[in-house]
């Protein structure tokens, strides 16, 4: 069945929802984007995401196409013309159409940007049978660039950070900079020894999760013990359980890395933990 998206104003079939050519974000990847989650027909951490998407936008310096209270009810108009239960809502601003290709930024008073939310189905997002299973990955060099911490659309590397976790029978790779683990190609992700969740501290190596500021927050409700610091992929082949986060997957236990078990080669207690409280506490606050 076609999807009613949402381009610039209009909400249309998506058969017929075009953007140009010369889009910036098309001949440049001069866009940021957002991805959230719906459960229950309800948004998950809105306010979080919207909060980073303007930080986006802040930092490439390019302008809001219209006010956050404006961005909410298109995302709850999309849950309805969709008649969304379960999955996310994608969406993207990039810096516009100049009509024609050049380096320099156009005036955004002449070239409005152009925002594009479209949803994405995904019944038993919540209950994904991965999450009982774990997931394994490998470890690749991070040879991205120095601004992670900006949500652009640049996801060529992770897409194929992917491609060679696929084709080496794993779900996902983590990245290595200077023998330290950064993130995953579209996660944070976590170790856990002793009881302790240890993960990367915020930086412009690394995207500041909605989903990472949530769980963090949860475990030290929960008294967990959380330390911010970088780990290698040698301590985290050691580590009793690892996992990551993200707003599709919100909270997913890592079993195997580079061809290592962790702890019994099954989800840790610490992971099963904080993705019960996640679902939890998130669907209480979703809007
Ligand atoms: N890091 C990267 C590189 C990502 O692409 C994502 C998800 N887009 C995350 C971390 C997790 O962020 P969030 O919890 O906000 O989805």
């Amino acid at each position: 069945m076609s999807r009613t998206v949402y381009v610039n104003g209009s909400y249309l079939p998506e058969e017929s929802a075009t953007v140009s050519i010369f889009d910036r974000g098309f001949l440049m990847a001069d866009g940021v984007y957002e991805v959230t989650s719906v459960l229950g027909g309800k948004i998950l951490d809105f306010p979080g995401h919207a909060a980073r998407l303007q930080r986006s936008l802040t930092e490439l310096e390019m302008a809001s196409p219209v006010t956050m209270d404006e961005l909410l009810e298109i995302h709850r108009e999309l849950v309805r013309l969709n008649d969304l239960d379960e999955g996310m809502i994608y969406l993207q601003v990039t810096r516009g159409n100049p009509g024609d290709r050049d380096f320099a930024f156009p005036d955004p008073a002449t070239t409005p940007s152009t925002l594009v939310l479209f949803t994405q189905s995904k019944p038993g997002l919540a209950d994904n049978p991965l999450a009982k299973k774990g997931i394994k990955v490998i470890s690749i060099e991070d040879i991205r660039w120095g601004r992670r911490d900006i949500k652009t659309v640049q996801l060529l590397y992770p897409s194929m950070g992917k491609m060679m976790a696929k084709k080496a029978g794993c779900d996902d790779a983590w990245m290595v900079e200077d023998g330290f683990v950064t993130e995953g190609t579209s996660n944070n992700v976590y170790i856990v020894k002793n009881g302790r969740i240890i993960t990367r501290k915020l930086s412009n190596e690394i995207l500041h999760g909605i989903t990472r500021a949530a769980v963090l927050r949860f475990a030290a409700e929960a008294q967990m013990e959380v330390e911010e610091r970088s780990f290698t992929i040698e301590e985290a082949r050691a580590a009793d359980e690892a996992f990551f986060t993200s707003a599709s997957a919100f909270v997913m236990p890592v079993v195997e890395i580079d061809g290592t078990a962790l702890g019994n080669g099954t989800p840790g207690p610490v992971s099963a933990r904080l993705r019960e409280i996640y679902l939890d506490e998130s669907l209480k606050a979703a809007i």
